[in-house]
């Protein structure tokens, strides 16, 4: 199989766009990166570009946290809630409104992770708030940086009750005018999809609110994306705007599964005092839990994509098997039923290219077919290989064959450029046990890759 020329695109993208962009460190990286696509170079490779945090020079002395959380955080909750939160500590009833506004502004729009760093909160709160609550990111395991700027972190969180501290995966992806953070909703998943890595994992358990919107301070904190912040030196970031300026619901779990929490967990990223990502920048992903739609349109408002990979029932029974609960055609009522829809406002279909098993061109006209009458934009991604992963990529001439009958139909640019495969941070091979990976298995994939 030809490479896609994701990388090189990725890189081309990096060295056009303007000082934030480091493009020596661009050109370096992806001439490193085409000796490197065997194993041995590409393991020093990934010595080379995932130094433990210890390592890492951007790796800053930092709480990790205990790993148990004895103390609630105060990350994650809305704003009545933190105003409860206050009240717990005695702040009196008139001063509920102003000291939320403030820890508001702390927690989001300044990142403070430090209780002493919110001046203008009188220090009897701050030590009532301290010993109550808890400010901690979670413990960064690693941090892995792609020749292509992509960077993915194992995150950490503490137990929760008798459960154990579980971990998680987060990956930025930079590209020129904007910045897409890939959150995950859950610690493994319920559903089997067979293409997907997440899907060999057990579902652990749903991530809070406060893990999911920890996942994108601490992701901002790294990459130095807040006011009084430097970004580590060498990073690819974009050349202007905000670092992280896109939010996808994209990482481990189907986030219509753990509802209520990714709800509260948007509407904090989303609150234009805080945090303040437009909606339209925010896309929720689902396999399709279709009686959850309509409430992610209407109580969440963000953008909506269906991983669709499939445009017959019998196949896509198969690969994302929740399908024979709600087939297909119910998924595209649900879609057409979708709260806010309209040209301006289209659903995205993901649709994954497996060798020899939905990449056919007759495919490619159903699918157009399909969706006829839908505002919709469709995203082609090609497999992303995980060790063991029982496809293939489709051969990138097919991809574009298949994309061509797409852009015919007036879709444009259907292509998803894989990003951070070499460091296992593309879509579909988020898994949270990848430190231990073998090599042999690691080797597997990288020979699919190449
Ligand atoms: N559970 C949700 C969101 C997480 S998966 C969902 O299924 O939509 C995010 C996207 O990555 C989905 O479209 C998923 O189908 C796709 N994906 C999963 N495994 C993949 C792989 N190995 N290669 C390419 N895409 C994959
Ligand atoms: Fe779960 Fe989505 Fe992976 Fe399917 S594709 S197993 S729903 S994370």
């Amino acid at each position: 199989m030809r490479q896609p020329s994701s990388l090189n695109k990725a890189g081309a993208d990096a060295c056009r766009s303007g000082t934030r962009y480091d493009g020596t460190f661009v050109r370096r990286a992806l001439a490193k990166f085409a000796k490197a696509w065997h194993i041995g170079a590409m393991v020093t490779l990934l010595q080379n570009t995932a130094p433990t945090p210890s390592e890492h020079p951007d790796a800053r002395e930092r709480p990790s946290g205990s790993l148990t959380a004895d103390r609630p955080s105060l990350l994650g909750l809305e704003r009545p809630a933190l105003g409860d939160a206050l009240r717990s500590i005695d702040v009196p009833d008139r001063q509920i409104k102003m000291r939320t506004q403030q820890l508001w502004h702390w927690l989001y729009v300044r990142g403070a992770g430090d209780v002493d760093r919110m001046t203008n909160v009188s220090k009897a709160i701050r030590d009532r708030l301290r010993d109550g609550f808890t400010f901690d990111r979670p413990e960064i395991v690693s941090e892995q940086i792609s020749v292509d700027g992509t960077r993915k972190w194992l995150f950490r969180f503490p137990s929760r009750g008798a459960g154990r501290p579980v971990d998680v995966e987060t990956v930025y992806i930079p590209e020129e005018g904007r910045g897409t953070l890939c959150v995950s909703s859950q610690v493994g998943c319920t559903l089997t999809c067979t293409f997907c890595h997440t899907g060999t994992q057990r579902l652990v358990r749903n991530l809070t609110a406060s893990e999911i919107v920890s996942q994108i301070v601490t992701a901002r904190e790294r990459l130095g994306d807040f006011p009084d912040a430097e970004t580590p030196a060498g990073a690819v970031v974009p050349s202007e705007g905000r670092l992280v300026s896109n939010i996808v619901m994209m990482g481990m779990g189907e986030p219509l599964y753990s509802f209520d929490n990714v709800k509260t967990a948007l509407h904090i990223a989303s609150d234009g005092e805080g945090l303040s990502l437009s909606k339209r920048r925010i896309t929720l992903s689902t396999s399709g839990v279709v009686p959850m739609i309509e409430r992610c349109g209407s109580e969440i408002g963000v953008m909506l994509a269906i991983s669709l990979h499939a445009v017959r029932d019998d196949l896509r029974d198969l690969l994302v098997p929740i399908n024979k609960k709600y087939p297909i055609a119910d998924l595209l009522d649900a879609c057409r039923a979708y709260p806010g829809l309209s040209n301006a406002k289209r659903i995205t279909f993901e649709y994954v290219m497996l060798k020899g098993v939905n990449d056919s061109l007759a495919e490619a006209r159903d699918l157009v077919r399909l969706l006829k009458g839908i505002p919709a934009k469709i995203n082609l991604i090609p497999f992303n290989p995980w060790p063991g992963s029982p496809y293939e990529c489709s051969d990138w001439e097919k991809i574009e064959t298949f994309a061509e009958v797409v852009n015919r139909a007036g879709y444009a640019s259907p292509i998803r450029t894989p990003r951070g495969r070499d460091i296992f941070a593309a879509c579909g091979q988020l898994k949270s046990a990848t430190e231990r990976m073998k090599i042999r298995d690691r080797e597997k994939a990288e020979e699919q890759l190449a």
